[in-house]
């Protein structure tokens, strides 16, 4: 039996499944390299904190062009050890867009399942906010939107109405990609290699094959390369190595509206545990509005406090622009939506103030202090450079090279009506397992596409 060699760049949400299924392979050696430092400790997963503040030591931080701070996890575990546990599904049409032959309805509920268990448990370990971690704050919003008709969705797929947050977290931490799927019987394997704190400089390509990676001054062969490097650094990736053709890549985000206010009811809001997001609204027209528990301040270490917020989300289709690179190696990035925040994202801004100002509210808000944040925020839900149908194939083989594949938010095809993470490791799942099969069960990469990128001369 001849023994195949898998790099897998990046140790995040996605690097942690794929490095996991593809190690149980017989016939296959895993070397899971990540630019960060291996596992987080407990603290780092505490179900009420959000580990994105100034000083934090698990992000990379990158500027946008209108001067927003995108993080991204970094270190064993990725963006999945310092996100906000938040766990939805999307809605059922978000896939409308994907190829059905390798993401049918049946399949996708299958891997959904293995990581949420149907809605409760699952190995990520999800479970439904309860009552008892709604602020009073939380429960006049649920209470609000339900007296104007909206429905509470109690089912496991988010529909437009009252989504109660599913968390991938137990009573007191967060369950990141690393501890679900890296656990100490999956690290013993001696088919997988966990390489930290080294970071991939570019793919080694040529003649249209991918032949190893470069990190440090060293080559490391391989029959094939898997990147889950996350959204930017993929492309980035791409975009240094030699002979690959494309600098400017599309890019998505989940914009979002602030709105702030004085909080009236003299109840605190980040007691223990409790955590940032128990509760949404989804829209009709693709806005998620999101009921924040309490202060950022009580949740991010080295945020100034500015009282407790409303979010309002531009979900689908989401803020579009580019990333790109420059000749001289600098990466650019517009996540888009900077003139004008949707006309329905503005819409939804005045119905939180009528709702903020109305007297279900009035014990809990201070009168006259509500005001919308000039700034356009974002939901560091980035995603989309390396879209499936586009640059790459239905299960993330890189259009035009051989050995070649990405699997992580980079090759999201369409905008999610809810944070991207449940739908995000599905997808590294079910590819993970596609890829896994014998030969002849595995996609053959098609020829190159239009504006998918690929090797110069190849
Ligand atoms: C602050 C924050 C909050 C979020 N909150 C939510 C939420 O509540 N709900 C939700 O649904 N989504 C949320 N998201 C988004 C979600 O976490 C991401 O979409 C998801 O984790 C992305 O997974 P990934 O595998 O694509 O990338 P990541 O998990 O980011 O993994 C990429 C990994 O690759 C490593 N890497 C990068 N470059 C290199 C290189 N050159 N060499 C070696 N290693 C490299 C990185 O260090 C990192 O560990 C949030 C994201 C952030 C950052």
């Amino acid at each position: 039996m001849t023994t195949r060699h898998v790099v897998v760049v990046g140790a995040g949400s996605c690097g942690c499944v794929v490095a996991e299924r593809l190690s149980r392979v017989d016939d296959v050696v895993v070397t899971l390299i990540e630019a960060g430092r291996d596992r987080p400790g407990d603290e780092d997963l505490r179900r009420d904190r959000l580990p994105v503040g100034p000083d934090a030591p698990r992000v990379r931080r990158h500027s946008t062009v209108d001067g927003l701070d995108l993080v991204r996890g970094r270190g064993v575990g990725g963006s999945s050890v310092v996100n906000g546990g938040y766990f939805l599904r999307g809605h059922r049409t978000d896939l409308d867009g994907w190829d059905r032959r390798w993401w049918d309805a049946d399949t996708v509920e299958r891997f959904h399942r293995t990581l949420d268990g149907g809605g409760t448990g699952g190995v990520m370990s999800v479970r439904r906010v309860d009552d008892a971690d709604l602020h009073p704050r939380a429960v006049a919003f649920e209470n609000h939107w339900e007296a104007l008709g909206y429905d509470v969705v109690d089912a496991v797929w988010p529909t437009v109405g009252i989504n109660r947050i599913r968390m991938n977290a137990d009573a007191a931490a967060r369950v990141s990609a690393d501890r679900a799927f890296l656990t100490d019987a999956v690290r013993a394997r001696s088919s997988l290699r966990i390489v930290a704190d080294t970071t991939v400089d570019e793919v080694v390509l040529s003649g249209g094959v991918a032949r190893g990676v470069r990190a440090g001054g060293d080559t490391l062969a391989a029959d094939e390369v898997i990147l889950c490097a996350g959204t930017l650094a993929s492309a980035a990736l791409l975009a240094r190595s030699d002979g690959w053709s494309t600098s400017t890549f599309p890019l998505s985000e989940h914009r979002e509206i602030l709105l702030r206010y004085r909080d009236r009811s003299g109840v605190p809001g980040g007691a223990a545990g409790v955590p940032l997001l128990p509760t949404v609204l989804h829209t009709e027209d693709g806005v998620e509005i999101r009921c924040y528990n309490s202060d950022f301040a009580d949740h991010i270490d080295g945020v100034p406090r500015s009282g407790p917020a409303v979010g309002v989300a531009g979900m689908v289709p989401g803020a579009s622009g580019h990333l790109t690179m420059d000749a001289g190696g600098t990466v650019t990035l517009d996540v888009g939506g900077t003139q004008v925040a949707t006309d329905a994202m503005r819409r939804w801004s005045h119905r939180v103030v009528d709702m903020l100002e109305s007297s279900d509210h009035a014990d809990l808000v201070e009168a006259g202090s509500v005001s919308i944040d000039p700034v356009l925020a974002t939901s560091h839900h980035a995603w989309g450079t390396l879209p499936m149908g586009a640059a790459t194939d239905a299960l993330g083989g890189v259009i035009g090279v051989e050995g070649l594949r990405v699997v992580d938010g980079s090759i999201l095809p369409t905008a999610l009506s809810s944070g991207p993470h449940a739908t995000t490791m599905m997808m590294a799942a079910r590819i993970a397992e596609a890829i896994s099969g014998p030969d002849s069960t595995r996609p053959a990469i098609p020829g190159r596409g239009p504006g998918g990128g690929g090797i110069v001369g190849s």
